[in-house]
């Protein structure tokens, strides 16, 4: 860890291996994105070299199964990873987050043997997946999607555009969702396996956005793009489950990169609060800086169990979506506070680029947004409490 931040331990029990695992993502964060995340920030682009390196450390296959070229671990697993690196850089979080628990995940619960077989090797050693749910007239209401998959003989000619892809500019392979039977509603929604270089697929506009810069997020064009039948995930008319059960296990990811970053951003301020001076004392020794610092450490704690609490649950088989859905509610509002608060006490320093707060606080915004907006999460919290 270099100077200027001290990390605060979480006072949550984790297991010798993963507290292991846990420092060594850290230390890999520190020591091999924090050097680039201010630059890819601002150019809004992620390094290739650190995709490589997420492959090479095991980052992107880790629930996928040794046979497979896996870490063969399990969900907490990535959510340890999420969590440390977003502490250093969001945008590095959410290449890995969706890899794993969106891309990976979905075709380990629905893929066939043969899709398992051809995709899970490269998942977890070059390709970087993505997951094209939403449009620019659907996000919440996800499944009025307009993307159309039209049955031929042994195929599907899939045509509409895709909005908001994470990871749309550097991914090889897409799970894309398209409705195959529109008189049935969301009942025709389908999940389609497709390659980058398949004709009639292209990726689109990519969007400069407020925060996680680095992170892309594209549009995809899909103009008469054929996608053998062997590429549909899960059956016909069944895509609304896959989206609806992989997102559920998601969103706790999405917890995690908040609970990270705005970890990251508290460590920050405390180192912060020791070194900087006024009226001949460290601002550390002010009450009025001591209380928002121990409040920010004790909401993000309950975040941060919120979060494991959530993931335990779903590695156990027990139910967890109302509990993920309040981390991910929970830990999107603590980031914002956090993030907003620390820049305060780092003052007029704060609202500079020279330091690294400012971007913790631009980053934290899209919690509330993706995977399901804090409306959404409110939505599934109320609908389980009151079934
Ligand atoms: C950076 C970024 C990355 C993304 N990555 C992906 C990705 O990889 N794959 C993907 O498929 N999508 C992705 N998304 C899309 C994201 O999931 C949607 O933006 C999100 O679901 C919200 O949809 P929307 O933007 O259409 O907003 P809308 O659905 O139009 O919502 C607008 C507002 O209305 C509220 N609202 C809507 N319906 C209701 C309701 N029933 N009750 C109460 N309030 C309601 C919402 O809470 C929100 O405040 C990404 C978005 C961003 C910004």
């Amino acid at each position: 860890m270099p100077s200027g931040e001290e990390k605060q331990s979480p006072l949550t029990q984790l297991t010798e291996e993963e507290r292991l695992f846990s420092e060594t993502v850290s230390s890999f964060a520190h020591e091999e994105i924090r050097p680039l995340s201010a630059s890819m920030d601002s150019e809004g682009k992620f390094d290739p070299n650190l995709i490589q390196k997420f492959f090479q450390l095991g980052l992107m296959g880790i629930e996928i199964p040794q046979p497979f070229g896996g870490a063969d671990s399990n969900l907490f697993m990535s959510i340890l990873a999420v969590e440390e690196l977003s502490r250093v850089d969001a945008s590095a979080a959410v290449i890995v987050d969706v890899q794993n628990t969106l891309v990976n995940n979905a075709i380990l619960r629905w893929g066939t043997e043969d899709q398992c077989q051809r995709y899970l090797p490269r998942l977890a050693s070059q390709w970087v997946g993505a997951y094209a749910l939403s449009e620019a007239g659907s996000g919440s209401d996800a499944f009025s999607l307009q993307t159309r998959a039209v049955a031929g003989k042994d195929s599907y000619l899939l045509n509409g555009q895709k909005m908001w892809v994470t990871n749309g500019a550097e991914a090889s392979l897409f799970i894309i969702f398209a409705n195959a039977n529109p008189e049935l509603g969301y009942k025709g929604v389908t999940a389609f396996l497709v390659e980058r270089d398949w004709p009639g697929f292209s990726v689109g506009k990519k969007e400069d956005k407020l925060g996680i810069r680095a992170s892309s997020t594209c549009e995809l064009i899909l103009e008469n793009c054929e996608v053998p039948v062997s590429n549909v995930l899960a059956d016909i008319g069944t895509g609304y489950k896959v989206a609806i059960e992989t997102l559920n296990e998601g969103r706790i990811g999405i917890g995690a990169q908040m609970v990270g970053l705005a970890s990251g951003a508290l460590d920050h301020a405390v180192a912060y609060s020791k070194e900087r001076q006024a009226f001949g004392q460290r601002i550390a020794d002010f009450q009025g800086i001591q209380f928002p610092l121990a409040e920010m450490a004790t909401q993000l704690e309950a975040a941060r169990l919120l979060v494991y609490n959530a993931a335990r649950l779903r590695d156990v088989g027990k139910d967890f979506v109302k509990e993920a859905a309040m981390a991910k509610y929970f830990s999107s509002i603590v980031a914002e506070r956090v993030t907003s608060k620390v820049i305060e006490i780092f003052g007029g320093y704060g609202y500079t680029k020279d330091y690294p707060v400012e971007k913790y606080f631009r980053d934290s915004k899209i919690g509330t947004i993706y995977e399901g907006t804090s409306n959404m999460q409110l939505a599934t919290i109320a609908k389980l409490l009151l079934e």
